[in-house]
């Protein structure tokens, strides 16, 4: 079942103005998955492709989980809004309010063991918290008994470098791929 039929009574009902047909991006992964990331909303590349971080964002986030030896398709990836922003402004507060029920219907269904939000607006909506990524990212916090992790925003990453090992550090712990130090002789 495609993610539009899955949600569809949902997508129907929706208030049209918080609705637009050809910024919408879908979803993706398992329904089944034990791991959950949450973006902020699709961007340009992700509404031509129909599918979440696919564009610089969905890059750097893929290499990264390549490095740590993490499998991007055992992961579900969904955004906490599921419309591009016009001119790929921050999203605004009645535009989240309207899309969060799917977010929680999705969480619900999926139950995943460890939900990883991306960045500072999914972060403080599903956290409930004011409080800025850079003060929470890395640490599990449990929400309403599941594990949720705040990890920085990979777009984030490429306007400051200096964000891009905290940003593995933190997968590789919530993945359990901790970085034991280990080396290859045939490295040396
Ligand atoms: N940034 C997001 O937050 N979500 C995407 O799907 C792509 C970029």
């Amino acid at each position: 079942m495609t993610f539009r039929d899955k949600y569809s009574k949902f997508l129907d009902d929706i208030d049209p103005q918080f609705m637009d047909e050809l910024r919408f991006v879908p979803s993706v992964g398992p329904e089944d998955a034990k791991v959950m990331m949450i973006g902020e909303a699709p961007g340009a590349n992700e509404v031509e492709e129909g599918e979440p971080f696919v564009g610089r964002a969905g890059n750097k986030l893929n290499d990264i989980l390549k490095d740590i030896g993490v499998k991007r398709k055992e992961i579900y990836i969904t955004n906490l809004v599921k419309i591009r922003p016009p001119d790929n402004r921050d999203p605004k507060s009645d535009e989240i309010e309207a899309w969060a029920p799917l977010l929680e219907k999705e969480i619900e269904d999926v139950n995943p063991d460890i939900i990883l939000t991306l960045g500072n607006f999914p972060s403080k909506y599903v956290l409930d918290t004011s409080k800025g990524i850079s003060q929470i990212h890395g640490r599990i916090f449990t929400r309403e008994g599941q594990k949720t992790m705040p990890v920085y925003h990979p777009a984030a990453t490429l306007y400051d470098q200096s964000k891009t090992p905290d940003l593995e550090k933190d997968l590789r712990k919530a993945f359990g791929k901790e970085d034991t130090g280990q080396q290859k002789l045939s490295d040396l």
